[in-house]
This record gives structure tokens, C-alpha cells and sequence, in this order.
């Protein structure tokens, strides 16, 4: 686990499965359909039960950078907030950095509306949207970084990044220790 304080927040990495955490709401890497697929939706979903595909279906989808939130269902989290990040090779490196920053911080922004204080993000689109992860995760870091310097007062006290696999959590762990002065490795 790799931890940094950032003013009224704590920033936290760990290795694991995104459908088990315990914030208040764990965000989904979904499609512009919003209507389930594979990787961390899928898991999101079965885990979650059908209550969460019924109030995507009301949603009109999501455009990408952008994010809708639902109920939790099943889950522990209460919310899953649902955000599309960028197909890396459609768009080209810099706007699919601007998308997966957008992805985050709109995300985010839907938390704070809802008086969520506790976020969990996996590394949106490194899966199959095919952003390599060692150019995902300072954006993404980055992002959730801006974020919260100039939002303080939005409520929310804690995002934690959840990475599956060894290799995704160096990545964030390498990229974390590059972005801020001393994140505490444990
Ligand atoms: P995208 O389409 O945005 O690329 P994917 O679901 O294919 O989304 O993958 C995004 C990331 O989520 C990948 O790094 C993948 O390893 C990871 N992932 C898949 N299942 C889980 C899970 N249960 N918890 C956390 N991360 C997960």
C-alpha cells in the first residue's frame, strides 16, 4: 500500500479487486452505452446484482470523459459511479490524456454532488481500451491530484486507486513517487 496526505485528503494505491472495497463509492471503467461489459464492468455488474444495469438503462449512456452515477446495489460501496475513459488508439495520445483526466475528474465531481467523501477508481481504460499503463497512471494521478488541491471544501477524504496485478500497482506506485515529494510505501 503506498498512502501521501494532500491537504484535506489522503491519496491511497493498492493492489486488489475493485468490488470489495469499502469506500462509498467505487467507479466503473464503462462503454459510452453504459449497459455492462467485460473487465471491471463486468465484474462491477455481477458482483453488484441487476439493479445496477436497470438504472443504467435510464441513463442515455455516458460520452467519454464523462460520468453518470448509480446505486451501488449488491455491493458495499453505495454508489457506483459509472465514467467512459478514451479508446487509446482512436484518439491519439493527447486527447486520450485530456479524456482520462476528464474521466477522473468528472468522476469526482458527480462524488461530491452526492456528498460522497470516499472514492475507489481502477486504472480506467489500461484494460481493454489499451492505454499503456505507465503513461495512464500519472494522468490519472495527476488528475485526482488537481482535483482535490482545488476542491478542498467538496467533501471528499479519501481516493483510493485499486489496481489488479503486481505490475499495475508499480506502475501507480512509480508514477505516485514521481508526483508528489514522500508517499509512504507499506
Ligand atoms: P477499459 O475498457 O477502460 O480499458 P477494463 O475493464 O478492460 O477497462 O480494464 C481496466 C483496468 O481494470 C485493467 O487494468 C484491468 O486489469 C482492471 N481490472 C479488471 N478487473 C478488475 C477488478 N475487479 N478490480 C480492479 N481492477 C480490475
Amino acid at each position: 500500500m503506498a498512502k501521501v496526505q494532500l491537504k484535506a485528503a489522503v491519496l491511497e494505491l493498492v493492489e486488489g479487486d475493485i468490488t470489495v472495497q469499502d469506500t462509498e463509492a467505487i467507479v466503473n471503467a464503462a462503454n459510452n452505452s453504459l449497459l455492462g461489459g467485460g473487465g471491471v464492468d463486468g465484474a462491477i455488474h455481477r458482483a453488484g446484482g441487476p439493479e445496477i444495469l436497470a438504472e443504467c438503462r435510464t441513463l442515455g449512456g455516458c460520452a467519454t470523459g464523462d460520468a453518470k452515477i448509480t446505486t451501488g446495489g449488491w455491493l458495499q460501496a453505495r454508489y457506483v459511479i459509472h465514467t467512459v475513459g478514451p479508446i487509446y488508439w482512436q484518439v491519439g495520445v493527447r486527447r486520450a490524456a485530456e479524456l482520462l483526466a476528464s474521466a477522473h475528474r468528472r468522476s469526482l465531481e458527480v462524488a461530491a454532488e452526492h456528498g460522497v467523501q470516499s472514492v475507489a477508481f481502477p486504472a480506467i481504460s489500461t484494460g481493454a481500451y489499451g492505454y499503456p499503463m505507465d503513461q495512464a497512471a500519472p494522468v490519472a494521478l495527476q488528475a485526482v491530484i488537481d482535483y482535490l488541491d482545488a476542491h478542498e471544501a467538496a467533501g471528499i477524504r479519501l481516493v483510493r486507486f485499486v489496481l489488479r496485478g503486481r505490475q499495475a500497482y508499480e506502475a501507480f506506485a512509480r508514477a505516485l513517487s514521481r508526483l508528489v515529494e514522500a508517499p509512504v510505501q507499506a
